[in-house]
């Protein structure tokens, strides 16, 4: 499990993008919105499960699918696919919050990384490109250091 942070205020926003987009507000939503707000980096569907589950609201797996594939389509939420099918999932952030990715090929350890030199390249990049950049994600691969002993 990542280490949880302050929320952001991210929560609200996204509930508000859902009620947009037609969504009614149902409580597993609004469970599934406040854990991802308080995390600094991507979960599994297991993890959502279990944390849910230690705050006494039970989902099921299929309702968790269901809701991060709504949130995925109106672009709050993003997936982390590790490589052979393990996806995570965390909340779309601009400001403050927002990282990129390493993952090891072995062993599916995730970690987070910022770098404000890459952030430049690629808003510079984003001005030349024929596309209007709404998100980017960076996912590095190889193997980390326990792996790589
Ligand atoms: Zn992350
Ligand atoms: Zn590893």
């Amino acid at each position: 499990m990542t280490p949880t942070t302050q929320r952001s205020g991210w929560a609200e926003q996204a509930a508000r993008a859902l009620t947009e987009a037609g969504y009614r507000r149902g409580g597993a939503r609004r469970a599934i919105l406040e854990l991802l707000d308080e995390q600094a980096c991507a979960l599994s569907a297991q993890e959502i499960q279990r944390a849910l589950g230690g705050r006494r609201r039970a989902v099921s797996r299929a309702s968790i699918y269901r809701v991060m594939e709504e949130l995925e389509a109106i672009g709050v939420v993003q997936r982390v696919e590790l490589g052979q099918g393990i996806v995570r999932y965390e909340a779309v952030r601009r400001g403050p919050g927002h990282h990129h990715h390493l993952v090891c090929d072995r062993c599916g350890r995730l970690e987070p990384f910022t770098d404000a030199g890459l952030e430049r390249a690629i808003s510079r990049l984003s001005d030349r490109v024929p596309l209007k950049v709404s998100v980017h994600e960076i996912v590095i691969h190889g193997a980390c250091r326990v792996c790589a002993r």
